[in-house]
Protein backbone atom coordinates (compact mmCIF):
# COMPACT_ATOMS: atom_id res chain seq x y z
CA UNK A 1 0.00 0.00 0.00
CA UNK A 2 1.54 3.45 -0.86
CA UNK A 3 0.54 5.87 1.97
CA UNK A 4 2.25 9.09 -0.39
CA UNK A 5 -1.30 9.50 -1.51
CA UNK A 6 -1.78 13.41 -0.71
CA UNK A 7 -5.65 12.39 0.45
CA UNK A 8 -4.40 9.70 2.66
CA UNK A 9 -5.65 10.64 5.96
CA UNK A 10 -3.34 10.85 8.47
CA UNK A 11 -2.99 9.71 11.78
CA UNK A 12 -3.86 12.61 14.32
CA UNK A 13 -0.58 12.13 16.40
CA UNK A 14 2.52 13.28 15.16
CA UNK A 15 6.41 14.97 16.11
CA UNK A 16 6.73 17.94 14.20
CA UNK A 17 10.22 19.54 13.40
CA UNK A 18 11.17 23.30 13.08
CA UNK A 19 13.62 22.94 10.33
CA UNK A 20 13.72 26.78 10.82
CA UNK A 21 15.14 26.36 14.24
CA UNK A 22 17.07 23.36 13.40
CA UNK A 23 19.32 25.76 10.88
CA UNK A 24 19.20 28.58 13.57
CA UNK A 25 20.89 26.33 15.89
CA UNK A 26 23.10 25.24 13.31
CA UNK A 27 24.72 28.76 12.17
CA UNK A 28 24.35 29.94 15.92
CA UNK A 29 27.33 26.71 16.61
CA UNK A 30 29.14 27.55 13.59
CA UNK A 31 29.22 31.51 14.77
CA UNK A 32 30.30 29.91 18.54
CA UNK A 33 33.04 28.10 16.97
CA UNK A 34 36.53 29.31 15.79
CA UNK A 35 36.24 29.39 12.18
CA UNK A 36 39.15 27.16 11.40
CA UNK A 37 37.40 24.11 13.97
CA UNK A 38 35.35 21.86 11.20
CA UNK A 39 31.91 20.61 12.31
CA UNK A 40 31.20 17.05 12.14
CA UNK A 41 27.26 16.87 12.46
CA UNK A 42 26.46 13.60 14.73
CA UNK A 43 23.44 12.07 12.80
CA UNK A 44 23.06 9.14 14.04
CA UNK A 45 19.90 7.18 15.25
CA UNK A 46 18.07 9.49 12.44
CA UNK A 47 20.09 12.59 13.70
CA UNK A 48 18.55 11.38 17.41
CA UNK A 49 14.93 11.13 15.85
CA UNK A 50 14.58 14.28 13.51
CA UNK A 51 15.58 12.50 10.15
CA UNK A 52 19.18 12.55 9.10
CA UNK A 53 18.61 13.07 5.65
CA UNK A 54 16.91 16.62 6.39
CA UNK A 55 19.37 17.19 9.16
CA UNK A 56 22.14 16.51 7.31
CA UNK A 57 21.06 18.55 4.70
CA UNK A 58 20.78 21.73 6.69
CA UNK A 59 23.79 21.19 8.27
CA UNK A 60 25.79 21.06 4.95
CA UNK A 61 24.56 24.38 4.14
CA UNK A 62 25.60 25.99 7.48
CA UNK A 63 28.80 24.41 7.07
CA UNK A 64 29.32 21.05 8.46
CA UNK A 65 32.62 19.38 7.05
CA UNK A 66 30.97 16.00 7.18
CA UNK A 67 29.05 13.84 9.52
CA UNK A 68 29.78 11.08 12.45
CA UNK A 69 27.29 8.00 12.28
CA UNK A 70 26.76 4.80 14.12
CA UNK A 71 25.89 2.31 11.95
CA UNK A 72 26.80 0.86 8.34
CA UNK A 73 22.61 1.04 7.73
CA UNK A 74 22.62 4.81 8.45
CA UNK A 75 25.82 5.62 6.45
CA UNK A 76 24.60 3.76 3.42
CA UNK A 77 20.85 6.04 4.12
CA UNK A 78 22.53 9.58 3.77
CA UNK A 79 24.95 8.03 0.87
CA UNK A 80 21.88 6.95 -1.09
CA UNK A 81 20.28 10.02 -0.32
CA UNK A 82 23.18 11.91 -2.01
CA UNK A 83 25.37 13.28 0.66
CA UNK A 84 28.97 13.49 -0.89
CA UNK A 85 30.44 14.70 2.06
CA UNK A 86 32.74 12.60 4.36
CA UNK A 87 31.10 9.92 6.57
CA UNK A 88 33.11 8.73 9.64
CA UNK A 89 31.67 5.92 11.40
CA UNK A 90 31.81 6.32 15.05
CA UNK A 91 31.50 3.40 16.29
CA UNK A 92 33.70 -0.88 15.78
CA UNK A 93 33.31 -2.38 12.55
CA UNK A 94 32.66 -5.68 12.10
CA UNK A 95 35.10 -7.57 9.00
CA UNK A 96 31.94 -8.14 6.53
CA UNK A 97 31.48 -4.20 6.67
CA UNK A 98 34.80 -2.94 5.63
CA UNK A 99 34.64 -4.12 2.05
CA UNK A 100 30.91 -1.46 2.13
CA UNK A 101 32.93 1.06 3.36
CA UNK A 102 35.64 1.39 1.05
CA UNK A 103 33.58 1.18 -1.98
CA UNK A 104 31.00 3.90 -0.87
CA UNK A 105 33.81 5.77 0.57
CA UNK A 106 32.41 5.53 4.29
CA UNK A 107 35.60 6.91 6.83
CA UNK A 108 35.94 4.23 10.09
CA UNK A 109 37.71 4.98 13.14
CA UNK A 110 40.45 1.56 13.93
CA UNK A 111 42.23 0.35 17.03
CA UNK A 112 43.54 -2.47 16.29
CA UNK A 113 45.90 -4.44 14.06
CA UNK A 114 43.60 -6.84 12.59
CA UNK A 115 41.24 -4.67 10.71
CA UNK A 116 43.62 -2.19 9.97
CA UNK A 117 45.44 -5.15 7.91
CA UNK A 118 41.91 -6.17 6.02
CA UNK A 119 41.04 -2.78 5.55
CA UNK A 120 44.24 -1.63 3.94
CA UNK A 121 44.02 -5.19 1.98
CA UNK A 122 40.40 -4.13 0.70
CA UNK A 123 41.55 -0.75 0.03
CA UNK A 124 44.46 -1.60 -2.45
CA UNK A 125 42.40 -3.87 -4.29
CA UNK A 126 40.22 -0.95 -4.75
CA UNK A 127 43.12 1.02 -5.84
CA UNK A 128 42.46 4.17 -3.36
CA UNK A 129 43.99 5.19 -0.40
CA UNK A 130 41.53 5.04 2.21
CA UNK A 131 41.50 7.68 5.28
CA UNK A 132 40.93 6.61 8.89
CA UNK A 133 40.43 7.69 12.21
CA UNK A 134 43.00 6.08 15.17
CA UNK A 135 40.47 5.71 17.94
CA UNK A 136 42.13 6.29 21.33
CA UNK A 137 40.85 4.79 24.67
CA UNK A 138 41.42 8.13 27.20
CA UNK A 139 38.98 6.88 29.93
CA UNK A 140 35.97 6.35 28.59
CA UNK A 141 36.75 2.28 28.16
CA UNK A 142 34.74 1.75 25.45
CA UNK A 143 36.28 1.78 21.96
CA UNK A 144 39.20 2.28 21.48
CA UNK A 145 42.90 1.37 21.28
CA UNK A 146 44.74 2.43 25.38
CA UNK A 147 46.90 6.00 24.94
CA UNK A 148 49.55 4.60 26.63
CA UNK A 149 49.52 1.85 23.82
CA UNK A 150 48.64 3.71 20.85
CA UNK A 151 52.16 4.63 19.08
CA UNK A 152 52.73 0.81 17.67
CA UNK A 153 49.26 1.06 16.14
CA UNK A 154 50.18 4.49 14.54
CA UNK A 155 53.24 3.21 13.12
CA UNK A 156 51.17 0.34 11.25
CA UNK A 157 48.65 2.49 9.77
CA UNK A 158 51.93 4.96 8.52
CA UNK A 159 53.69 1.40 6.90
CA UNK A 160 49.94 0.49 5.18
CA UNK A 161 50.35 2.67 1.41
CA UNK A 162 46.57 2.47 1.05
CA UNK A 163 45.69 4.17 4.00
CA UNK A 164 45.85 7.35 4.84
CA UNK A 165 45.85 8.81 8.97
CA UNK A 166 43.36 11.52 8.69
CA UNK A 167 42.47 11.68 12.01
CA UNK A 168 43.13 10.80 16.11
CA UNK A 169 39.76 11.01 17.99
CA UNK A 170 39.15 10.27 22.00
CA UNK A 171 35.64 10.10 23.36
CA UNK A 172 34.76 12.26 27.11
CA UNK A 173 32.98 10.38 29.69
CA UNK A 174 32.29 13.60 31.31
CA UNK A 175 32.34 16.88 29.22
CA UNK A 176 29.04 18.49 30.40
CA UNK A 177 29.52 18.57 34.06
CA UNK A 178 30.69 21.35 36.43
CA UNK A 179 33.52 19.37 37.15
CA UNK A 180 35.86 18.92 34.72
CA UNK A 181 38.61 17.18 36.61
CA UNK A 182 38.42 13.98 34.43
CA UNK A 183 37.98 15.65 31.05
CA UNK A 184 41.35 17.33 31.85
CA UNK A 185 42.68 14.01 32.16
CA UNK A 186 42.16 12.26 29.05
CA UNK A 187 42.98 15.66 27.29
CA UNK A 188 46.37 15.17 28.88
CA UNK A 189 46.38 11.41 27.93
CA UNK A 190 45.48 12.23 24.27
CA UNK A 191 48.19 14.93 24.28
CA UNK A 192 50.63 12.41 25.19
CA UNK A 193 50.11 10.27 22.24
CA UNK A 194 50.04 13.26 19.94
CA UNK A 195 53.38 14.68 21.75
CA UNK A 196 55.06 11.47 21.06
CA UNK A 197 53.87 11.62 17.12
CA UNK A 198 55.17 15.01 17.01
CA UNK A 199 58.37 13.93 18.67
CA UNK A 200 58.84 11.50 15.33
CA UNK A 201 58.00 13.95 12.85
CA UNK A 202 54.20 12.65 12.68
CA UNK A 203 51.23 15.03 12.88
CA UNK A 204 47.17 14.34 12.45
CA UNK A 205 45.81 16.56 10.70
CA UNK A 206 42.24 15.95 12.21
CA UNK A 207 42.26 15.80 15.99
CA UNK A 208 38.99 15.55 17.36
CA UNK A 209 37.92 14.96 21.21
CA UNK A 210 34.65 17.01 21.94
CA UNK A 211 30.71 16.02 22.11
CA UNK A 212 28.69 19.09 22.48
CA UNK A 213 29.19 19.08 26.35
CA UNK A 214 33.16 19.76 25.17
CA UNK A 215 32.27 21.82 22.43
CA UNK A 216 30.72 24.44 24.89
CA UNK A 217 33.11 24.04 28.08
CA UNK A 218 36.27 22.30 26.50
CA UNK A 219 37.49 25.60 24.04
CA UNK A 220 41.12 24.34 24.62
CA UNK A 221 39.90 20.89 23.39
CA UNK A 222 38.60 22.26 20.17
CA UNK A 223 41.36 21.15 18.31
CA UNK A 224 40.70 20.57 14.32
CA UNK A 225 36.82 19.56 14.60
CA UNK A 226 34.38 18.93 17.26
CA UNK A 227 31.75 16.59 16.83
CA UNK A 228 27.95 17.99 17.68
CA UNK A 229 25.09 16.27 18.06
CA UNK A 230 21.99 16.85 20.69
CA UNK A 231 22.91 20.54 20.72
CA UNK A 232 22.13 21.28 16.74
CA UNK A 233 18.59 19.76 17.78
CA UNK A 234 18.35 22.65 20.27
CA UNK A 235 18.67 20.41 23.72
CA UNK A 236 21.88 21.29 25.84
CA UNK A 237 23.97 18.40 27.02
CA UNK A 238 23.00 19.35 30.85
CA UNK A 239 21.84 22.01 33.26
CA UNK A 240 25.33 23.25 34.09
CA UNK A 241 26.84 23.72 30.84
CA UNK A 242 27.46 27.08 29.19
CA UNK A 243 24.47 28.11 27.59
CA UNK A 244 24.54 29.54 23.77
CA UNK A 245 20.85 32.34 23.46
CA UNK A 246 18.88 31.74 20.62
CA UNK A 247 19.54 27.75 20.84
CA UNK A 248 15.82 26.54 20.82
CA UNK A 249 14.39 23.01 20.33
CA UNK A 250 13.77 21.30 17.03
CA UNK A 251 11.00 18.71 17.87
CA UNK A 252 7.70 18.91 19.07
CA UNK A 253 5.25 15.93 19.71
CA UNK A 254 1.45 16.56 19.34
CA UNK A 255 -2.01 14.78 18.89
CA UNK A 256 -5.60 15.68 18.70
CA UNK A 257 -7.83 14.98 21.50
CA UNK A 258 -9.76 11.42 20.34
CA UNK A 259 -12.85 11.25 22.62
CA UNK A 260 -14.00 13.05 25.61
CA UNK A 261 -15.72 11.63 28.79
CA UNK A 262 -17.62 12.80 31.96
CA UNK A 263 -16.35 10.75 34.73
CA UNK A 264 -18.47 10.43 37.93
CA UNK A 265 -16.92 10.59 41.79
CA UNK A 266 -15.78 7.27 42.40
CA UNK A 267 -15.36 6.32 38.74
CA UNK A 268 -12.04 5.12 37.92
CA UNK A 269 -9.96 5.41 34.58
CA UNK A 270 -7.99 3.37 32.82
CA UNK A 271 -6.10 0.01 33.34
CA UNK A 272 -5.53 -1.24 36.89
CA UNK A 273 -8.02 1.57 38.06
CA UNK A 274 -5.05 3.78 39.06
CA UNK A 275 -7.15 7.31 39.15
CA UNK A 276 -10.63 7.96 40.97
CA UNK A 277 -12.63 10.83 40.40
CA UNK A 278 -12.91 12.25 43.70
CA UNK A 279 -15.61 14.93 41.95
CA UNK A 280 -17.12 15.38 38.61
CA UNK A 281 -13.82 15.45 35.78
CA UNK A 282 -13.46 16.15 32.37
CA UNK A 283 -11.20 13.49 30.82
CA UNK A 284 -9.63 14.13 27.09
CA UNK A 285 -8.49 10.98 25.12
CA UNK A 286 -5.23 11.58 23.12
CA UNK A 287 -3.59 8.92 20.89
CA UNK A 288 -0.69 8.37 22.09
CA UNK A 289 1.29 5.98 24.34
CA UNK A 290 4.33 4.09 25.43
CA UNK A 291 3.64 2.33 22.10
CA UNK A 292 5.02 5.46 20.41
CA UNK A 293 7.84 6.55 23.19
CA UNK A 294 5.64 8.09 25.64
CA UNK A 295 7.00 7.33 29.33
CA UNK A 296 4.73 4.89 30.81
CA UNK A 297 3.85 6.88 34.00
CA UNK A 298 1.28 7.02 36.22
CA UNK A 299 -1.15 10.14 37.27
CA UNK A 300 2.10 12.15 36.22
CA UNK A 301 3.10 14.43 33.83
CA UNK A 302 0.92 16.58 31.64
CA UNK A 303 -0.16 17.93 28.06
CA UNK A 304 -0.64 21.18 26.72
CA UNK A 305 -4.40 22.19 25.83
CA UNK A 306 -5.85 25.87 25.07
CA UNK A 307 -2.19 26.68 26.22
CA UNK A 308 -3.00 24.85 29.58
CA UNK A 309 -1.68 22.13 31.65
CA UNK A 310 -4.09 19.08 31.77
CA UNK A 311 -2.94 16.78 33.77
CA UNK A 312 -2.32 13.17 32.96
CA UNK A 313 -4.74 10.97 35.06
CA UNK A 314 -4.63 7.26 35.77
CA UNK A 315 -1.70 4.80 33.78
CA UNK A 316 0.03 5.38 30.13
CA UNK A 317 -1.35 2.70 27.76
CA UNK A 318 0.08 1.87 24.57
CA UNK A 319 -2.14 3.73 22.50
CA UNK A 320 -3.65 6.17 24.70
CA UNK A 321 -3.27 8.97 27.64
CA UNK A 322 -5.98 10.46 29.37
CA UNK A 323 -5.87 14.21 30.54
CA UNK A 324 -7.79 16.18 33.02
CA UNK A 325 -9.69 19.00 31.12
CA UNK A 326 -11.96 19.80 33.82
CA UNK A 327 -10.45 23.44 34.01
CA UNK A 328 -9.90 24.09 29.94
CA UNK A 329 -14.09 24.06 29.37
CA UNK A 330 -13.31 25.02 25.73
CA UNK A 331 -11.35 22.10 24.89
CA UNK A 332 -13.19 20.12 22.28
CA UNK A 333 -13.16 17.02 19.91
CA UNK A 334 -9.93 17.21 17.79
CA UNK A 335 -8.21 19.95 19.52
CA UNK A 336 -4.42 19.82 19.50
CA UNK A 337 -2.22 18.65 22.58
CA UNK A 338 1.20 19.29 22.86
CA UNK A 339 2.73 16.43 24.83
CA UNK A 340 6.55 17.36 24.14
CA UNK A 341 7.58 21.34 23.13
CA UNK A 342 5.28 24.53 23.61
CA UNK A 343 1.37 25.77 23.55
CA UNK A 344 1.20 29.02 24.09
CA UNK A 345 3.44 30.81 27.18
CA UNK A 346 3.77 27.19 28.29
CA UNK A 347 5.95 24.56 27.69
CA UNK A 348 6.75 20.56 28.33
CA UNK A 349 10.39 20.17 27.53
CA UNK A 350 12.24 17.42 26.76
CA UNK A 351 13.82 17.44 30.19
CA UNK A 352 10.48 17.11 31.73
CA UNK A 353 10.14 14.26 30.00
CA UNK A 354 12.91 12.88 30.68
CA UNK A 355 12.74 13.01 34.41
CA UNK A 356 9.22 11.02 34.09
CA UNK A 357 11.03 8.29 32.98
CA UNK A 358 13.99 8.32 35.07
CA UNK A 359 16.39 8.97 32.49
CA UNK A 360 18.22 11.51 29.40
CA UNK A 361 17.02 14.13 27.30
CA UNK A 362 19.02 11.38 24.89
CA UNK A 363 16.93 8.98 25.48
CA UNK A 364 13.36 10.84 25.27
CA UNK A 365 14.33 12.12 21.43
CA UNK A 366 15.70 8.48 20.00
CA UNK A 367 12.80 6.87 21.51
CA UNK A 368 9.35 8.58 19.87
CA UNK A 369 8.78 6.14 17.30
CA UNK A 370 8.22 5.75 13.10
CA UNK A 371 4.88 5.40 13.74
CA UNK A 372 4.32 8.83 14.53
CA UNK A 373 3.64 10.80 11.51
CA UNK A 374 6.71 13.34 10.99
CA UNK A 375 5.88 16.61 9.79
CA UNK A 376 8.47 19.22 9.01
CA UNK A 377 7.23 22.95 9.55
CA UNK A 378 9.69 26.31 9.33
CA UNK A 379 8.27 28.67 11.50
CA UNK A 380 11.10 31.39 10.11
CA UNK A 381 9.70 30.94 6.27
CA UNK A 382 6.09 29.44 6.96
CA UNK A 383 6.11 26.29 5.41
CA UNK A 384 4.74 22.71 5.89
CA UNK A 385 5.02 19.42 4.81
CA UNK A 386 4.25 16.22 6.25
CA UNK A 387 6.71 13.00 6.10
CA UNK A 388 5.39 9.61 5.80
CA UNK A 389 7.17 6.83 7.99
CA UNK A 390 9.56 6.25 5.65
CA UNK A 391 10.48 9.87 5.18
CA UNK A 392 8.86 9.98 1.69
CA UNK A 393 6.85 13.41 1.11
CA UNK A 394 3.18 13.34 1.31
CA UNK A 395 2.01 16.92 0.49
CA UNK A 396 3.38 20.25 0.38
C1 LIG B 1 27.12 10.50 19.96
C2 LIG B 1 28.52 10.94 19.89
C3 LIG B 1 28.83 12.31 19.85
C4 LIG B 1 27.79 13.41 19.98
O1 LIG B 1 27.46 13.62 21.35
P1 LIG B 1 26.49 14.80 21.80
O2 LIG B 1 26.59 14.80 23.28
O3 LIG B 1 25.13 14.45 21.32
O4 LIG B 1 27.00 16.05 21.17
C5 LIG B 1 30.16 12.66 19.70
N1 LIG B 1 31.13 11.71 19.60
C6 LIG B 1 30.86 10.40 19.65
C7 LIG B 1 31.96 9.41 19.56
C8 LIG B 1 29.55 9.96 19.82
O5 LIG B 1 29.30 8.65 19.89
Amino acid sequence: MNFSYENFPQRPTWTELDLGALRRNLQLIRADLPSPVKLLAVVKDEAYGHGALDVARIALEEGAWGFGLSTLEEAMHLREGGLAAPLLLLGERQEAELEWCVAHNLTVCVNEPHSIRILARIASSFEKRVPVHLKINTGMSRYGVRWDEALPLVEQILAEKSLRLEGAMTHFAQSDEVDKTFANVQIARFDEVILALAQKGISIPLQHLCNSGGFLDLPHAHRDMVRVGILQHGIFPSQVCRKITGIAPVMSVKARIAAIQTVKPGESVGYAMRYTATSERRIAVLPIGYGDGFPRVRNEGCALIHGQRAPLVGGVAMDAITVDITDIPQAQLWDEAVVMGRQGDEEITVRDLAQLKNSVTYDVLTNWRLRLRRKVVNHQNNFCYGLNTDQTLIQK
